[in-house]
C-alpha cells in the first residue's frame, strides 16, 4: 500500500516536471521568434538579416547564383512625424512593411533593417526582373491611399540594388546597395537604381 502511494506520487512528480519543461521549451521558442523579429512591423529583423545574409553569402562562394540585394530607404518620413505625430508614422511603417511583405513573399527575404529602412534579399532574379519588381513595389506604396488629418499623403520610396560578384563580402555588397540607395536620393528619391 505505501509503495503504490509512493509510486503514484513520483508519477504525478514526473508529470509535473514534464509539463514544466513543456511550458519552457515553449517560452524559449517564443522568444527566438521574438529576438528575430521586430515587434512593431512584424518583419523579420536586423539580426534575422544578418544571419541570413551571412548563409546566402556562403552558399553563394560555394557556388554562385543569381544573388541580389536591396536597401529601401522612404522618402521624406521625418515630414510624416513631424506634420501628423508618431503614431502616424508608426502605423505608416505598418502598412508599407506589410505592403512590401506581401509583394515579395515568394520571390525575396525582407527585413526591417533600422528605422525605415528596409532589406531585402532576391535569390533567384536577374537585373532586369528585380529592377520590374522594385519598380512594382514603390508604384503600389505611392497608391496606397495615405490619409492624415484630411489630407492625402502619397509616399515613395528610393531603392538601390545590386548584384552580388565572387569579389564581394557582405560589406562590400552592403554598401554598393546602400549608395545606390543614396544615389537614388540624390537623383530626386522616388525611384530605383541598379548598381
Ligand atoms: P530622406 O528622404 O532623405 O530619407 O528623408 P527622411 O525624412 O526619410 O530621413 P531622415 O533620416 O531625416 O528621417 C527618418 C525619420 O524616420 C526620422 C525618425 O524619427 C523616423 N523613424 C525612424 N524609426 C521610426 C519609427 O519606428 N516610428 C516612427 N514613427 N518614426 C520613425
Ligand atoms: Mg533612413
Ligand atoms: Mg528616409
Amino acid at each position: 500500500q505505501a509503495l503504490s502511494t509512493q509510486l503514484n506520487d513520483m508519477a504525478e512528480k514526473v508529470k509535473k516536471l514534464e509539463e514544466q519543461t513543456k511550458k519552457f521549451e515553449r517560452k524559449l521558442a517564443d522568444q527566438q521568434r521574438k529576438s528575430m523579429h521586430d515587434s512593431l512591423t512584424k518583419l523579420s529583423n536586423r539580426a534575422a538579416f544578418d544571419e541570413y545574409f551571412t548563409q546566402s553569402m556562403v552558399r553563394f562562394h560555394h557556388q554562385p547564383f543569381d544573388l541580389a540585394l536591396a536597401v529601401i530607404d522612404i522618402d521624406d518620413f521625418k515630414n510624416i512625424n513631424d506634420s501628423y505625430g508618431h503614431t502616424a508614422g508608426d502605423k505608416t511603417l505598418q502598412v508599407i512593411a506589410s505592403t512590401i511583405q506581401k509583394q515579395v513573399s515568394d520571390d525575396a527575404f525582407v527585413a526591417r533593417y533600422g528605422g525605415e529602412e528596409f532589406v531585402l534579399i532576391y535569390t533567384k532574379q536577374k537585373q532586369k526582373e528585380l529592377i520590374k519588381q522594385l519598380n512594382s513595389i514603390n508604384k503600389n506604396i505611392a497608391r496606397l491611399p495615405f490619409k492624415f488629418k484630411n489630407n492625402k499623403v502619397s509616399i515613395t520610396l528610393s531603392i538601390g540594388v545590386t548584384h552580388i560578384t565572387t569579389e564581394d563580402n557582405i560589406h562590400t555588397a552592403f554598401e554598393r546597395a546602400d549608395e545606390a540607395m543614396y544615389k537614388a536620393k540624390s537623383q530626386g528619391k522616388d525611384q530605383v537604381i541598379y548598381s
